[in-house]
């Protein structure tokens, strides 16, 4: 990418010119940073709510120079190195990558590897993930062992000379596994691996995986970042702006599935808002884990601010909020934990997460058969409602 100089840590002036990002301010807080780190004022009109730049291609100066560094839109869009920039000051990254979707954005570090390159995923872990390995990158050659990393020890014994990358996702997509996110990246490290997080669940308000010692952090922007269900985006954030992550950015420019100005411009609006929403989405989620935790129509409770979770000790050192995602096991099997879903009335029987409605959803009926996830489990994205009302829904739904 063309430089043009590294803009202030805060920019003072519209969007971000294209090229490298601003040094990590760390005398200001994640509030402070989600509000002023993707622009400042527009400096052509005041305007303090950012522009959304259409523009596919960018004026050259009569001697072939790009004087705002932007070429053609694939390569980067004003308001893509926008949201880019904030996302990598949240993280606490040099840099990041904005994708069309979340799974574009695991698709590129897989594309990153080469054929040979062992994998190592947890065995709690979001289905798409475990998909995409499966029936795509299975056939380019990616070799993949799946261990149940809530204990760190499993992923030492699964390690080959081959292994190059440790996927960690904690919490965990349904079962809000945890796995010790330091430990990990030590132990991929010493074998001379990488360790990426999948941090949708948790965000970077609640939880900072290269603090810890990864080296790369995905995102679906689709949830809590976007944080209104009305945009599909994903996100890579690394440590150091390194070799591998400059073959992650070939991949995403050369191929192209990028985020949209729109899209862009909406993550970066609902960044803004996301640590308020975390602290009330944890507020809510652990009223209703505490509910559930005591009903008698209950058998399990997965939610890592409750005492009883065997990652609790592990989820309090390293994160500091628990985050708006509960998994419940009703009594009863399949049909008692489908009666519930199809009795609640505040809920929305719906997949995905991260956005102010409260949702529910069957999970073993959206994954494939042997997917592990348990029959009576019910997925809860815990929304911005009053607590109150939450708790009543559930109530009268597990009658
Ligand atoms: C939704 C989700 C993804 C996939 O993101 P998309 O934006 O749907 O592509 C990956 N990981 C986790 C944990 C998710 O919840």
């Amino acid at each position: 990418m063309t430089t043009t100089g590294a803009p202030a840590s805060i920019p003072d002036s519209h969007l971000p010119a294209s090229g490298g990002l601003p040094p990590i301010p760390d005398h200001m807080h994640v509030e402070t940073l989600a509000i002023h780190a993707a622009h400042g004022a527009d400096a052509a009109t005041g305007a303090v709510a950012p522009p959304i730049y259409l523009s596919t291609t960018f004026e050259r100066e009569a001697d072939g120079s790009l004087p705002h560094g932007y070429l053609y839109a694939r390569d980067a869009t004003p308001n893509r190195t926008s949201l880019e920039r904030v996302l990598a000051a949240l993280e606490g990254g040099q840099a990041a990558a904005a994708f069309s979707a979340g799974m574009a954005a695991t698709m590129a570090v897989f594309q990153s590897l080469a054929p040979g390159d062992h994998v190592i995923l947890p065995t709690s872990v979001y289905y798409g993930t475990r998909k995409l390995l499966d029936q795509v990158f299975a056939r380019w050659g990616l070799t993949m062992s799946s261990v149940d990393m809530q204990d760190a020890d499993n992923v030492v014994g699964a390690l080959r000379p081959t292994t190059r990358l440790v996927w960690v996702e904690s919490p965990s997509n349904p079962l809000l596994a945890v796995a010790d996110i330091e430990r990990i990246a030590t132990i991929a490290h010493d074998a001379g691996a990488r360790c990426a997080v999948d941090n949708t669940w948790a965000t970077p308000v609640a939880q900072q995986p290269l603090a810890l010692g990864a080296d790369l952090v995905m995102h679906s922007t689709t949830k809590y970042l976007g944080g209104h269900g009305d945009v599909t985006g994903g996100a890579l954030v690394t440590r150091e702006d390194d070799e591998f992550f400059q073959r992650v950015r070939t991949v995403q420019t050369a191929g192209g599935a990028v985020a949209a100005p729109f899209d862009c411009w909406l993550v970066v609006r609902g960044i803004k808002t996301l640590p308020c929403r975390i602290r009330a989405h944890t507020a809510n989620a652990t009223a209703v884990a505490d509910f559930l935790a005591s009903h008698p129509k209950v058998e399990a409770v997965h939610y890592p601010g409750l005492a009883s979770h065997p990652g609790h000790a592990i989820a309090a050192r390293q994160m500091s909020a628990f985050g708006g995602m509960v998994s419940v096991q009703v009594r009863g099997g399949r049909e008692a934990s489908l009666r519930v879903k199809s009795r609640v009335k505040v809920f929305i029987r719906a997949t995905s997460l991260g956005g102010p409605e409260s949702l529910v959803e069957h999970r073993a009926s959206v994954e494939a058969p042997g997917s592990g996830t348990p029959d009576n489990l019910l997925r809860l994205s815990i929304g911005l409602e009053h607590p109150d009302d939450l708790i009543a829904d559930l109530d009268q739904a597990l009658g």
